[in-house]
């Protein structure tokens, strides 16, 4: 079997951006080809720049003019294109999610990910590509014996360690074998048990090298009927002996670990995601000062309260307020103190209206409020409790303040704009009328 090298894995169609551009620059990249992730290219390594970290800097307040290069960035490593897919399994127990692949001349040729990797590994690939010494390395228990020693001293000390079998070495190398059951035979035909192993082993016992790969040691077990490989180095000096059960379940489990984290680590950028994207919609529709729902997601709302407006036999009305004289609150509380108004006026249309009407801020200090199942007449009088709710407000420095109010019908053939503007001319009467009072479209 033939291994995928990189570049045929990678993928190619990669954006990236230089180490002397800016965030901005990178948003752009992002924006344009819809991609999550940037590679941002340095002078000796690569890094990546994520949606994450954009979000990041907004939140610290860094200027998005900021040149990468000032920023703290990931770097991911890089790994030329002719090498093979095993190569890059070493990676995958860091928490790298990406790979740059890179030409000969060390430029970018396209990125790895995880599941390029995993979905190009299984047990078999790691058997055939794990060698022996790979899992010697995790410090195999073994027992082994000069050729000299007494088979009645073995006896004591492989009960309490619980060893099967025991290699017999001679100058440190292999030259036989002495299992419990070749023991249990001895004991049974009541041999003498006070002489050297060297006596009773199975013998010669064949062995295979460190640098084999599991695959190989599993086919000449096979071969050979045999239930476990003894294991040796180039000098031919006994390096561990490991029995077939575990040849395979080592392989296994290493891929289920190698699988594990994958998963895991494909969990956490999920709930990231997801709660990225909540945040988006969030952000989508909602004004960001008051907490209530922006033009755009009004618009929406209004569309499908339309609908069941039509398919139900009940009112609709729509309630346009504006501060009066809200300039002059900023005046003399400054734009912050403009703002802390803003919000409380959000708060008392939201406490003093229902959960079904659709609370808006249409822009600077006018707000709607659609009430879904309010007649004209029921509007008006919901409109009046604002209005004194908001009189009764009292602003430090500034005092009282108020507001005006333009109150309209939805008709079964109106158009949203048509209401607003129904509701707008109402309000401009409410103005010219001296303002704090309600008028409606059938003042107008
Ligand atoms: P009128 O009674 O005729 O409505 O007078 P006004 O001063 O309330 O009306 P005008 O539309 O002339 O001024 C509105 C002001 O609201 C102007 C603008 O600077 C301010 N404004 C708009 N958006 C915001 C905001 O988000 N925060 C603050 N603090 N002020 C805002
Ligand atoms: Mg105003
Ligand atoms: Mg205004």
């Amino acid at each position: 079997m033939k291994f995928p090298t990189l570049s045929d894995i990678a993928t190619t169609a990669v954006i990236s951006v230089s180490i002397n551009d800016t965030a901005s620059k990178a948003i752009e990249q992002m924006l344009k080809h819809e991609h999550r992730h940037v590679v941002v290219v340095g002078k000796n390594c690569n890094y990546i720049i994520s949606v994450i970290n954009i979000l990041n800097l907004k939140e610290k307040k860094i200027s998005l003019e900021t040149p990468l290069s000032d920023l703290k960035l990931q770097e991911i490593p890089s790994i030329n294109k002719s090498k093979n897919v095993l190569d890059t399994v070493e990676y995958l127990s860091e928490s790298v999610e990406y790979i740059c692949v890179t030409n000969d001349d060390g430029t970018l040729y396209g990125v790895l990910t995880h599941i390029d990797i995993t979905s190009n590994i299984d047990p078999e690939t790691l058997m055939e590509n794990y060698r022996l010494q790979d899992f010697l390395k995790l410090g195999r228990r073994m027992k082994w014996v000069n050729k000299d020693e007494k088979i009645s001293n073995l006896i004591s000390d492989m009960v309490e360690s619980a060893y099967d079998n025991v290699i017999i070495v001679e100058d440190l190398r292999p030259i036989g074998i002495l299992t419990t059951k070749d023991i249990m035979l001895l004991i049974k035909t009541q041999t003498d048990l006070n002489v050297p192993v060297g006596l009773h082993m199975s013998k010669p016992v064949e062995s295979i090298h460190k640098k084999s790969s599991i695959k190989e040691a599993l086919h000449f077990i096979k071969k050979k009927h045999y239930k476990r490989v003894v294991i040796v180095d180039d000098e031919g000096k006994l390096a561990g002996i490991i029995s077939q059960k575990e040849l395979i379940s080592l392989s296994y489990s290493k891929w289920v670990l190698l699988m594990k984290e994958y998963q895991d680590e494909l969990s956490e950028i999920n709930t990231l995601l997801q709660k990225q994207n909540r945040e988006y919609k969030t952000m989508a529709s909602t004004d960001p000062l008051t907490g209530l729902y922006n033009r755009r997601k009004f618009s929406d709302l209004y569309q499908s309260s339309f609908l069941t407006f039509k398919q139900r036999d009940n009112k609709m009305s729509l309630i346009i307020l504006d501060i009066d004289h809200f300039k002059k609150v900023n005046d003399l509380t400054g734009h912050n103190g403009g703002d802390k108004m803003l919000v409380l006026v959000a708060h008392t249309l939201l406490k003093t209206l229902r959960n079904i009407d659709i609370v808006c801020r249409w822009g600077g200090e006018e707000f709607i409020a659609l009430l879904p199942t309010a007649s004209l007449e029921k509007a008006t009088i919901l409109a009046e409790k604002i209005r004194v709710h908001i009189q009764e407000m009292e602003i430090d420095v500034v005092g009282h303040i108020s507001a005006s109010f333009g109150v309209a019908q939805v008709s079964e053939d109106d158009e949203m704009q048509m209401v607003i503007n129904r509701a707008d001319k109402a309000l401009y009467l409410a103005k010219e009328s001296g303002r704090n009072c309600v008028k409606t479209q059938k003042d107008i």
